[in-house]
């Protein structure tokens, strides 16, 4: 089964073709047979185009186009004609997945895209303004280019459907729970990915798990997860909420927001990008949102990035210490995206301060790795894995679900 993952931004896509047999049942994601990417953010008016193929092939290009339509048809083409041809022609694609930002309180799994789905996504707009347009733009261009190719909508809010109100709810009036102002919690491809995956490598039950997924890459979240469900989790309303990220703030005391716009005059635009892109471990080290260069200016005995580590560490434990509470109990921590498969320093700082549970690292084991694996000492009372987030693949096995239930 021939499956195209589509992730469409805002400034840039990214694209994966699964060649998948569904009577497998792979333990291990396989790599993808093409993998395509389209970035607008560099220069106004054109898009870099790049795609390669599980065998070695490759291509790069510049195309004078703002148009989204015109940019997917290239990658596309890419996939059946030139050097990264994998396929003989578009429609041996059997069904395309799209990741898609916030599918509101409704939607606790992925669907089938239907009229009703995409006005849902449209009416979401204002709940999520910079991506799901894209996410609805990717959906529509690959209708026209595909014509009625089944496809579906896996959304980053739909794990955390089901949270309990009292994690749901923020404790404001009460009218802005009728108004949908409420927690959602996004990452959730990749939280229920990876507590699926920990149960893999655990050879145990899902059901019987309390986990604590951590997703830290450059937005960075947690999920309480209990029987294979997210109870809570530190993303609210908005991806802003909970954790210090790359260049976002993570919670900050709203009477913060009221006095600048009192005494400084900020307008809600200025608020905005002073909260998403001018904070986290960029607006406290005035160094970089990257973790790796942050670290490299601490060895340069840079203060400022050094508070921003200790920070970046201090929410990342008070956040962890809060979903210990909501779940009352950890078999599993669990690292995955950027900083969490790949930060040994990162892994150590947050698990020391969790001792007191018993959870002690394998020193030995305490190395970046492309293998998923379970980095806590034989003794510990508590199991790290660190696990590669699977995303593309997590949605490619929801598009074969999909295909089988309209099938069967
Ligand atoms: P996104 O959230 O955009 O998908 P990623 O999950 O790819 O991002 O995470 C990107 C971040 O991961 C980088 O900004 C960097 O901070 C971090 N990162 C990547 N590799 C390393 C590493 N070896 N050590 C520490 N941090 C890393």
């Amino acid at each position: 089964m021939k499956i195209l993952v589509l992730n469409a931004g805002s400034s840039s896509h990214k694209s994966s073709l699964f060649d998948l047999d569904p009577a497998a049942n792979d333990l291990t994601p396989p790599a993808p047979v093409w993998r395509g990417q389209l970035d607008w953010s560099h220069q106004a008016g054109q898009v870099e185009l790049s795609a390669h193929t599980a065998g070695g092939a490759s291509i790069e290009e510049v195309i004078k186009t703002d148009s989204k339509m015109e940019g997917l048809e290239r990658l596309l083409k890419t996939l059946h004609q030139g050097p990264t041809q994998v396929i003989d022609a578009l429609s041996a694609i059997d069904v395309v997945g799209h990741r898609v930002v916030h599918g509101g309180p409704d939607y606790s799994d992925s669907v089938a895209i239907s009229e009703t789905v995409k006005t849902t996504i449209r009416e979401l707009i204002p709940l999520a303004p910079s991506h799901n347009p894209a996410n609805l733009e990717g959906i529509e261009v690959l209708e026209q280019l595909l014509g009625d190719v089944p496809q579906l909508a896996a959304f980053d809010t739909a794990f955390h459907a089901g949270l309990p109100a009292a994690a749901a709810t923020y404790p404001g009036p009460y009218a802005w729970w009728e108004k949908g102002i409420r927690r959602y919690g996004f990452h959730g491809i990749s939280h229920r990915y990876g507590a699926q995956r920990a149960a893999q490598l655990l050879q145990r039950d899902l059901a019987e798990l309390k986990l604590i997924t951590c997703h830290l890459g450059n937005g960075c979240s947690l999920a309480a997860v209990a029987g294979g469900q997210s109870i809570d989790t530190t993303m609210g309303f908005t991806p802003l909420d909970g954790l210090m990220m790359g260049s976002r703030s993570g919670s900050v005391d709203p009477g913060i927001l009221i006095h600048l716009m009192r005494s400084e005059g900020y307008s809600a635009d200025q608020l905005d990008h002073l909260l998403n892109k001018e904070s986290g471990l960029l607006g406290v080290s005035g160094v970089s949102n990257d973790l790796r260069a942050v670290v490299d200016a601490i060895a340069t005995q840079n203060p400022r990035a050094q508070l921003a580590l200790d920070l970046f560490i201090h929410r990342l434990r008070r956040e962890i210490g809060g979903m210990l509470a909501s779940l009352g109990g950890l078999d599993a921590l669990v690292f995955t995206a950027g900083i969490g498969e790949n930060s040994p320093l990162v892994w150590e700082k947050a698990s020391a301060a969790f001792q007191f549970l018993g959870l002690r690292l394998d020193p030995a084991k305490l190395e970046r790795s492309p293998e998923d694996r379970d980095i806590a000492a034989a003794d510990s009372a508590v199991r790290v894995l660190v696990i590669h987030t699977q995303e593309e693949w997590a949605i490619a096995q929801d598009c074969v679900a999909l295909c089988q239930a309209q099938s069967g």
